[in-house]
């Protein structure tokens, strides 16, 4: 089967450098690998993703020296899908209407409540439990509501959540195997209130729709992907590989500075960068010479063995 890596950036911005150095290592990936390199557009959010930053990221893309398959697959053509799925959960008692506000979550856990790996609030579970007849009554009397992952019921259904391979990809050390803790998530939103998707649903099925077996992303998205293995797993979806990779390195593999980081590509254009400066301003080759080091020292072994 030959690989599939994506690039799937959200148009609520113009890229950055870490946009391009995710990019740029997925578009390496399938190069080494022999796979296909597809670009899909995050644009769920559709208060915050605009048509100009859809044109203009793949401007920078293509100025960047990418190729991807046409067509591209727009996440705001799928939300029919998204709900589809949604429904089916529903109706196996997975998800629950939520319709608490930010206000009342907060209110109702105070200030210290436990966090999701993401520093958000964990859900405490207020509508966990309403009514049937309640949900009812609050639905049809059109109050607005989101749908929960009820984190308990999954885990009783799936006691052993699945956990992921991450690494072994040419250039990138050796595979790990990594254990899920869905669970840090608490009670998530699968489907929004004010759209009909959320992240983790909509990644799930779409990298499942379209094939993609080796997951490219940054370091920030790694505990998301225990939510992701168990949604894959609930809903009978092959587990792709994953690699998180570091956030950005520059030449000297250290961290570049977060303004640095988040500096959008245009500004780079604008004062004459090229795209080989960007390619080394964000460490690509640097992010993928671990395995490179390995074979290295393998051929000095092998080399010194000679000599003896
Ligand atoms: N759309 C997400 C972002 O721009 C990336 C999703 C992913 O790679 O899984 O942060």
């Amino acid at each position: 089967m030959s690989p599939v890596l994506r690039f799937a950036p959200s148009p609520n911005g113009h890229l950055h450098l870490g946009h391009a150095c995710s990019a740029l290592l997925n578009a390496e990936l399938a190069r080494r690998m022999g796979g296909r390199f597809l670009v899909r557009i995050e644009d769920i959010d559709t208060t915050r993703c605009r048509e100009d930053l859809v044109e203009a990221c793949l401007g920078d893309l293509a100025w960047l020296g990418l190729a991807w398959e046409a067509p591209v697959l727009r996440q705001s053509t799928r939300f029919p899908a998204y709900r589809a799925v949604a429904e089916r959960l529903e109706a196996e008692g997975l998800l629950y209407p939520c319709f608490c506000t930010r206000g009342e979550i907060i209110r109702a856990t105070g200030p210290l409540a436990p966090r999701d790996p993401d520093g958000a609030t964990l859900y405490p579970g207020t509508c966990r439990h309403l009514e049937p007849a309640e949900q009812v009554r609050r639905r049809d009397a059109g109050e607005p509501f989101a749908l929960r992952l009820d984190m308990a019921k999954a885990l009783a259904r799936f006691p052993a959540p699945p956990g992921w391979i991450e690494g072994g990809l040419p250039g990138t050390g050796p595979a790990r195997h990594v254990p899920a803790d869905p669970a840090a998530w608490g009670d998530c939103i699968l489907i929004r209130k004010e759209i009909p998707a959320s992240y983790h649903l909509a990644v799930v099925l779409d990298d499942a729709l379209q094939g993609v077996t080796h997951v490219v992303r940054g370091q920030d998205l790694f505990a998301a992907t225990s939510v992701h293995r168990l949604l894959q797993q609930i809903l009978g979806l092959p587990a792709p590989a994953y690699w998180h990779h570091p956030l950005i390195a520059g030449p000297d593999g250290k961290k570049l500075s977060k303004s640095l980081a988040s500096k959008p590509l245009r500004q780079y254009r604008a004062v004459g960068a090229n795209p080989a400066e960007i390619r080394a301003l964000a460490g690509i080759d640097r992010l993928l010479d671990q395995s490179h080091g390995d074979r290295d020292s393998e051929r000095h072994r092998e080399d010194g063995k000679q000599r003896r």
